[in-house]
């Protein structure tokens, strides 16, 4: 076998391995609710703030809040905040995804 071929497996099944245990972590945080405190603080319910992990690492962008229309300060990229802040906890809703907060 190729010396190159063999160090591509090597590395392949290290990095599979790592991205299996970081999902189970990431289920085993969001099965526990680890963070609840700094999630709710976020308004964010469990699934958008323990899977949708890659919130909060783009560019800052705006939209309009389903519920008042107001203007949503998004840190997340390409997706979108579907509430604001003042609507999520009114409505008792995630406002990352409009999604039950539990
Ligand atoms: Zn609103
Ligand atoms: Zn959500």
């Amino acid at each position: 076998m190729e010396k190159n071929l063999k160090k591509q497996i090597t590395d392949s099944n290290y990095w599979n391995k790592k991205l299996i245990d970081n999902t189970r972590k990431t289920l085993e945080n969001y099965d526990n609710d680890t963070r609840k405190e700094s999630r709710l603080d976020a308004k964010l319910c469990k699934c958008c703030y323990y899977i949708k992990s890659w919130i909060g690492t783009c560019d800052i962008k705006t939209s309009q809040c389903d519920n008042c229309g107001c203007d949503v300060v998004n840190s997340s990229g390409s997706l979108l905040y579907k509430l604001c802040e003042r609507c999520g906890i009114e409505l008792g809703l995630c406002s990352f995804c409009s999604g039950d907060m539990n």
